[in-house]
């Protein structure tokens, strides 16, 4: 599995996905969570990444077992080092670059797994769970600490907000995961996404941006 890289021919190489769970305190509100809690994570498998198109033809077939599909945008944190027990003023030199992804999740799944204290594994970790836009190396994208997130369905804004809005930052996130896991080059963090998730059906196309990294756009299926 690998992602296409801006400017250049080469490719990433994925290694793993990891994913922050409510990283912004109004999808936690959403959520129906308060309050600033330690970050949590989960991960898919390195297999369910969808490379999107940059001529936005890629569709996502509608998946099995839910009749709740829901979208999440969120900004991808591509490692180009590895690590463990990373510092978080040291965590920025694992980064290699950024890209666009969404965390689709089969939504009446997880809530009742959440219900049932069970793992997420379904709702999160199906066939093409985590489509991803190209990587786009820090060089060129500078600091992206306070860029736009936005995310709309059939022209419609659904999602925005701001990466300065992180309750847990993306050094912190990498140096909470370091404590639990030796982070490998080519590994993917899913940082959390903002507030306004929601339902996707076949047919729709979403168009997904943050900052000035390339949008990805793709069709359900
Ligand atoms: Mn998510």
């Amino acid at each position: 599995m690998s992602l296409p890289v801006t400017g250049s021919t080469a490719r990433f190489p994925i290694h793993r996905v990891y994913c922050v769970g409510r990283n912004y305190a109004e999808h936690a509100k959403e959520m129906g969570c308060t309050g600033r809690e330690a970050p949590f994570f989960f991960l898919k498998p390195a297999d369910t990444v969808l490379e999107v198109a940059a001529d936005g033809s890629t569709t996502v077939p509608y998946p099995t077992l839910t009749r709740d599909l829901q979208y999440e945008v969120e900004l991808v944190v591509a490692l180009g080092k590895g690590g463990s027990n990373v510092p978080a003023d040291r965590a920025a030199d694992l980064v290699y670059g950024y890209a666009v992804g969404l965390d689709l999740t089969r939504r009446d799944l997880q809530s009742e797994l959440k219900k049932q204290g069970r793992p997420w594994c379904i709702a999160k970790g199906f066939e093409q769970s985590a489509p991803t836009g190209e990587v786009t190396s820090r060089e060129l994208t500078g600091d992206i600490d306070s860029a736009e997130i936005h995310l709309r369905v059939n022209g419609v804004e659904r999602q925005r907000s701001n990466l300065s809005k992180l309750i847990w930052s993306i050094p912190e996130i990498i140096s909470h995961l370091s404590l639990a896991w030796e982070l490998q080059p080519g590994d993917l963090i899913f940082t959390g996404t903002p507030e306004g998730v929601g339902p996707l059906h076949k047919g729709d196309t979403l168009c997904a941006g943050v900052g000035g990294l390339p949008e990805i756009t793709l069709t359900i299926g």
